[in-house]
């Protein structure tokens, strides 16, 4: 099976935006909701250019960080943390 020519002058003529659209997919590559031949392409892309490469192996491990947080977002700790100064700017009123 052979890539269609059409594509791989595509590749091959990279530019600047041939980088910005790969950055564009990058983040659905990641997700797996590519084609094979999108993903083909962004491969190959990365293979030449060292900058996307770059680009999308901070993006995976950004990924992957952003996973390994709980579903709510905040960690419980940190909410009461937030909620304890908010209780230490309140005024005192039980003087009198
Ligand atoms: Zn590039």
């Amino acid at each position: 099976m052979s890539v269609a020519p059409t594509i791989l002058s595509k590749i091959f003529r990279r530019s600047k935006s041939d980088c910005e659209k790969l950055r564009e997919m990058a983040s659905l590559h990641l997700d797996g909701e590519l084609s094979e031949e999108e993903r083909r392409q962004i491969e190959f892309h990365l293979e030449q250019c060292e900058m996307c490469s770059g680009f999308v192996s901070t993006l995976r491990e950004t990924i992957n960080m952003l996973q390994k947080l709980p579903p709510q977002g905040i960690p419980q700790e940190l909410k009461r943390t937030i909620l304890q100064i908010g209780d230490e700017g309140t005024p005192s009123s039980s003087q009198g």
